[in-house]
C-alpha cells in the first residue's frame, strides 16, 4: 500500500498541473451545472423584486442600502421556492435587504463571536479543544442577511500551498483535535478538486476521526451533491457529518430532498442548525413543522441558535425569553429527539451555551 504524506499529495497535484510556459492545448472541463447556478444568482436588489412581482417602490431605497453593505446574492433554485408576490415570504425575508440594516444599534457588533481572537493559523480557528474550523473558502451560493460573518475579512484567510502546510503541521501538532470542520463563508462552494485535495491531507492526520462540513448548498442549490461531491466524501477514511442550515420548512423542496438522499447513501450523517429569526421561524408551528419535514428527510434537527448580535441584522433579533418560551412549546408538540438544542455561542466559552 502506498503510504499518502502531505508532500506526496501536494507532488502528485503539481504533476498533474501544466509547467508555465509550456505548449499543452488544456482543453477546459464542462462547468458544472451547480457553478453555473452560483454564476446566475440575483445578485440585484431590483432583479430580486422584480423576479417576484414585488412593486420596487416601497423596497427598492432599503434594499439598495443594505445591498451596499452585504450584497445581494440568491441563486434561482432558492428563489423558485418563495411565494410570488409576498413581501413577508420566509425564504425572501432571509436574503432581501431593508433600511434597518443601516441603523446602528447599541450590542450589535461586527464580530459578535470574537473569532478574531480564535484564530490560530491563517485559514484556521479553533474555538473548542478537539475540533477546529478550517475556512476553506469565503464564498457562499446565497447571502443571509442575519449571517454573523457578514463582516468577516475573508480576503485575509485566503490560503498559499505554505499556508496549507501550516495548517497540516498545527493539526499534526495537535493529538486532542479529532474533528475538522469545513466552514465558510460555504465550504461546498470549493470546487472538488479543492475540497478532495483537503480531505486527502486531513487523511493524513492520524488522530483525526471526523470530517464536519458546515454548509448551505445542498439546500439552496440541490445540484451540489454530484457524483464528484460523493466521490472524495466517500474515499475519505474519516467519518463524514454534513450539518445544513434550513430555518423554514418551505425551503425544503423535492429536489433537496433527493439531494439529502443521496448524501446519506454515501454514508454521511446528517444534521440541522437552524438560527432563531422573527419574522422567519418565531412561531412554534414552523418550528414544529420545520423539525418533522426534516426527520423526513432523514435529516436530524441538531442546534437552534439565539440570534447573534450581529451589525445590520438586529431587525432579525428574538430575546431569549420568547426563544425559550418558543422551546419549550415545542417539547410538549414533538418527541425529545425531534427538539433542537437551544444555543448561544458566547465569545471564548469552552463550548456552545445551552439557554434551556
Ligand atoms: S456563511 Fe452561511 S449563513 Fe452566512 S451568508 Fe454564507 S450561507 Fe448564509
Amino acid at each position: 500500500m502506498i503510504q499518502r504524506t502531505p508532500a506526496s499529495i501536494e507532488a502528485r497535484e503539481s504533476s498533474q498541473r501544466p509547467a508555465t510556459g509550456t505548449a499543452t492545448l488544456q482543453i477546459p472541463e464542462p462547468r458544472p451545472d451547480w457553478q453555473k447556478l452560483m454564476s446566475n444568482a440575483i445578485t440585484s436588489p431590483e432583479e430580486l423584486l422584480k423576479r417576484l412581482g414585488l412593486p420596487v417602490e416601497p423596497w427598492l431605497k432599503g434594499a439598495r442600502a443594505g445591498h451596499g453593505l452585504f450584497p445581494v446574492r440568491v441563486p434561482e433554485p432558492f428563489v423558485q421556492r418563495m411565494q410570488p408576490g409576498n413581501p413577508n415570504d420566509p425564504l425572501l425575508r432571509q436574503v432581501l435587504p431593508l433600511i434597518e440594516e443601516s441603523h446602528q444599534e447599541p450590542g450589535f457588533v461586527r464580530d459578535p463571536l470574537g473569532e478574531d481572537d480564535a484564530i490560530q493559523t491563517t485559514g484556521l480557528i479553533r474555538k473548542y479543544r478537539s475540533r477546529a474550523l478550517l475556512m476553506v473558502t469565503g464564498h457562499c451560493a446565497i447571502n443571509c442577511r442575519y449571517c454573523f460573518r457578514r463582516h468577516f475579512p475573508y480576503g485575509e484567510h485566503r490560503l498559499s500551498p505554505d499556508d496549507r502546510h501550516e495548517v497540516i503541521n498545527t493539526l499534526t501538532a495537535s493529538p486532542e483535535i479529532n474533528e475538522v470542520i469545513f466552514s465558510g463563508g460555504d465550504p461546498l462552494a470549493a470546487n472538488d478538486r479543492l475540497l478532495a485535495q483537503w480531505a486527502e491531507l486531513l487523511d493524513t492526520v492520524p488522530h483525526l476521526r471526523r470530517l464536519r462540513i458546515h454548509s448551505r448548498l445542498p439546500v439552496v442549490i440541490p445540484q451540489r451533491v454530484n457524483d464528484s461531491l460523493l466521490k472524495w466524501l466517500s474515499e475519505s477514511r474519516l467519518q463524514k457529518v454534513l450539518v445544513v442550515h434550513i430555518n423554514h420548512p418551505a425551503e425544503l423542496d423535492q429536489a433537496t430532498r433527493q439531494a439529502l438522499s443521496r448524501l446519506r447513501e454515501a454514508g454521511v450523517t446528517l444534521l440541522n442548525q437552524s438560527v432563531i429569526l422573527k419574522g422567519v421561524n418565531d412561531s412554534t408551528d414552523t418550528l414544529a413543522q420545520l423539525s418533522e419535514t426534516l426527520f423526513e428527510a432523514g435529516v436530524m434537527p441538531y442546534y437552534l441558535h439565539a440570534f447573534d448580535p450581529v451589525e445590520g441584522a438586529h431587525h432579525f433579533a428574538v430575546n431569549d425569553d420568547r426563544a425559550k418560551a418558543l422551546v419549550r412549546e415545542l417539547m410538549e408538540q414533538l418527541p425529545g429527539f425531534l427538539v433542537p438544542k437551544l444555543v448561544r455561542e458566547l465569545p471564548g466559552a469552552a463550548s456552545k451555551t445551552p439557554l434551556l
